[in-house]
């Protein structure tokens, strides 16, 4: 058994099995790179987005077609908005987007990555709305706690940001993933166990965790080919991850562990590639002290 709460459990506890991802490229900008609180965009930010596996430009209702009817019968689906900062536009206009997705009964979860900065009142409120019918889940990118690590990956907000976001989500009834990165230019272990006990003082629903990884075209690609940005390897991410998933709420749902990146964009560190491996590594590490998820939680 996986000494975790992984995401596929959580699935098939609710739905009585795991549910397909359909990940949608929504039309969304992001106010990091338009001008409205930055531009260039985070550092590690490829041209897509955080979505550099979806092809561009295609309706969100084609995109939702094509990929549902590849899985004809019994299969369910989440309608995942991925790319850029999806609640970033009026209400309305995310009403539109998400509704073209929301085509088949067979969609279970709306899941939508966003920025704490582009939650508010009125996009909380239209979530609960669609909270009725489905499943909502919203991922905000904190990826630190640490506010000068912030600043230097051009993140474009504080924490307290992130904590408004999580009070107004709250309110509202929707629930919250976290989405976090291990490795960020100048962190130590000892920020990334700040970030850990950070997040654990809010009731969220989620995490997402994955490592620092080098994407072609990207700012972090320069600082990693001047030398002022060294990867992870391979040991030093699963003994962080370790550490994350002994410290963390024991029912807290594990969605990811490991970030991909398509492969032609990949720059560095290699062993990024591996992923049944860092997972494997993960996994042996808790049973082979006796250790699962939370084992740790509440202690330091
Ligand atoms: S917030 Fe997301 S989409 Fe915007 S620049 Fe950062 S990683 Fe890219």
């Amino acid at each position: 058994m996986i000494p975790y709460n992984n995401l596929n459990g959580y699935l098939r506890k609710t739905y009585g099995a795991r549910l397909n991802k359909i990940c949608i490229d929504g039309g969304f900008t992001c106010p990091n790179r338009d001008g409205r609180c930055g531009i260039g965009g985070c550092i590690f930010c490829g041209e897509r987005g955080a979505g550099d596996h979806i092809a561009e430009k295609i309706p969100i209702g084609t995109q939702v077609k094509t990929y549902i009817d590849r899985f004809p019968g019994d299969v369910q689906f989440i309608a995942y908005f991925q790319n850029f900062t999806n609640t970033y536009a009026p209400v309305e206009t995310l009403r539109q987007r998400y509704d073209e997705a929301l085509i088949d009964p067979r969609i279970k979860v709306l899941e939508i990555g966003t920025r704490p900065d582009c939650i508010d009142g009125a996009v909380a409120e239209l979530l609960a709305e669609y909270d009725k019918k489905y499943d909502v889940w919203v991922e905000l990118g904190l990826q630190t706690a640490n506010d000068r690590t912030a600043e230097v990956i051009n993140r474009g907000y504080s924490r307290d940001v992130f904590e408004r976001a999580v009070d107004i989500l709250l309110k509202h009834g929707v629930k919250i993933v976290v989405h976090l990165i291990v490795g960020l230019p100048g962190e130590t272990f000892d920020d990334f166990r700040d970030t850990i006990s950070y997040i654990n003082r809010f009731p969220l629903f989620g995490v997402k965790i994955h490592s620092l990884y080098v994407m072609k075209g990207t700012k972090l690609e320069r600082m990693f080919r001047e030398g002022s940005f060294k990867p992870q390897n391979m040991e030093e991410y699963v003994d962080s991850v370790v550490y994350a998933l002994l410290h963390i709420r024991p029912d807290l749902v594990v969605h990811r562990l490991k970030g991909d990146c398509p492969p032609d964009l990949l720059v560095a560190p290699d062993w990024n590639r591996s992923k049944d491996e860092v997972l494997g590594r993960i996994s042996d590490k808790l049973r082979k002290a006796g250790l699962r998820q939370g084992d740790m939680y509440g202690r330091p």
